[in-house]
């Protein structure tokens, strides 16, 4: 599957003499593909990855064919309709899969084309990101905006810091060295972040920080990240006298990418801007595995300068990243895909439970689920796990648990029922009573499969 960003650019040297960032990264995008597609097939790429001047005319909104001259990059998703004329092997050969994708594409054009025939409209032209969402009336086409922009930009290096090295933010933080910044950590237990400078030894790579407050001091106005566990931990680690708090100052930029509560972000963010800081909630769906791969999905909230400066960062963390509104929104956002994903863990439990009991083979349960339209990642990969009672932890059993019971007293104090969640909660308590709660949120199906 091959995303295609093409970039038309009518006066091609004074964009590439000088080009905005975000030019520089849908150029390098285009490049990239094109080589990817050059080294696969042995042959340049047909349409739609190469720009031609009747592609202009055929997507340009009205206002841009007044426009040929103006020296400035306009950006273009290609179409459906162009796919289907000119075959394109990456596509053709996976027909079924490349529909989702033809839908987002067909979204992302339109939007494309009215932000920038408003910007032409308007005599001013979108060459960086700011400018282009200001442009984008619907909070939900700035998302799209972002989300594209942000899985296809290309990082640049800077020292940031990084406060919690588990399951989550050891993978991150490895992302972060192999883009090229330079890290500044703390970890309540040193020997984490003892292994990571023993990882990388070249002077400078990676600081040992004593405490979260010099780790905000030694970042300036830079980036700090921050991945703890619990809202306890969290709100111990940011009051501590030592703490982030304490390191905050004007121009200081917090990222929390913790699952807590919408309270503990919403008090994080006011404590952070009395202080002349900015605050950032970016709260991550993906596990151990994407942690260590980059493949998270940031779901953010509060303030979007800092979201859009951190962006390369977030690419390198992850693969996906969605700008959602005020400080909490991203949170409320993460619950409820917790939710649905706990959610579907008891109920596949409970499935292959049933169907032991019925003298069902349980592989064939798996089988046929995954050749059905409830095929999904998880079942594909924790299904099998289940079976061989493997609950080595990813994702453990007792943040599953936290977030389920976020989500609950999320869904009450929006008054919405939400009873397969809370009966869904009641096998996770148990399995924590059971002393499951540092497996894997798999070991859920202990309680069932008996
Ligand atoms: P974790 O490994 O259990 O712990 C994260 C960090 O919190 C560790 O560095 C730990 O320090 C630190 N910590 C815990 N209590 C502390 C305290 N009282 N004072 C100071 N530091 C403390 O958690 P995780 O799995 O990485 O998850 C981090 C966050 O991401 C959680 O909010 C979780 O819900 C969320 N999340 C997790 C996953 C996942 O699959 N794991 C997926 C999505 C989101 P030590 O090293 O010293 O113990």
């Amino acid at each position: 599957m091959s995303c295609c960003v093409l970039v038309l650019l009518p006066s091609s040297s004074t964009v590439l003499d000088k080009p905005s960032p975000l030019c520089h990264t849908l150029i390098q995008t285009h490049t990239t593909k094109t080589q990817a597609y050059r080294h696969r097939y042995s042959r340049p790429p047909p349409l739609p990855f190469r720009a031609r001047p009747r592609l202009v005319r055929l997507l340009a909104p009205p206002a841009l064919h007044h426009q040929q001259h103006h020296p400035r990059c306009l950006l273009h998703l290609s179409t459906p309709h162009d796919y289907k004329h000119r075959p394109m092997p990456l596509l053709s050969s996976s027909s079924t899969s490349s529909l989702p994708f033809l839908v987002i594409i067909t979204i992302s054009m339109l939007l494309l084309r009215y932000t920038t025939a408003f910007a032409f409209r308007s005599g001013s032209p979108p060459t960086t990101l700011p400018s282009l969402l200001r442009l984008c009336p619907h909070q939900r086409q700035r998302q799209t905006l972002r989300a594209l922009v942000s899985s296809s930009s290309t990082p640049s290096s800077s020292k940031v810091g990084f406060i919690g090295l588990g399951y989550m933010g050891a993978g991150m933080v490895r992302r972060l060295l192999e883009k090229g910044d330079d890290v500044i950590v703390w970890n309540r237990s040193v020997e984490k972040s003892e292994k990571l400078l023993s990882e990388y030894p070249v002077a400078g790579r990676v600081s040992i920080a004593t405490s979260p407050k010099q780790v905000l001091e030694e970042v300036g106005e830079g980036l700090t990240f921050s991945m703890l566990s619990t809202p306890a931990a969290a709100r111990e680690v940011f009051h501590a006298p030592n703490g982030i708090l304490a390191g905050i100052k004007k121009g200081s930029k917090l990222i929390d990418c913790a699952t807590l509560e919408v309270k503990d972000m919403q008090a994080f963010d006011s404590a952070v801007k009395v202080k002349g800081g900015s605050f950032l909630e970016a709260p991550v769906s993906g596990s151990k595995v994407p942690a260590e791969t980059g493949q998270l999905l940031f779901l953010t909230g509060g303030n979007e300068e800092v979201f859009e400066e951190a962006m390369p960062h977030l690419s390198a963390m992850g693969k996906a990243s969605f700008f959602l509104g005020d400080t909490g929104k991203g949170t409320e956002m993460k619950l409820v895909v917790n939710m649905i994903m706990a959610t579907m863990m008891s109920s596949l439990s409970e499935g292959l439970a049933l169907a032991d009991k019925a003298n069902l083979s349980t592989e064939d349960v798996l089988k046929v689920l995954s050749l059905g339209g409830m095929a999904n990642p998880m079942f594909n990969l924790k299904g099998p796990k289940i079976i061989k009672d493997d609950h080595t932890v990813n994702f453990p059993l007792k943040h599953a648990q936290k977030d389920l019971a976020f989500a609950l007293a999320l869904a009450e104090k929006v008054g919405v029922k939400v009873p397969a969640a809370a009966a869904a909660n009641e096998g996770y308590v148990a399995a924590l009573e059971q002393g499951e709660g540092e497996k894997d949120f798999s070991a859920v199906a202990r309680v069932v499969m008996k």
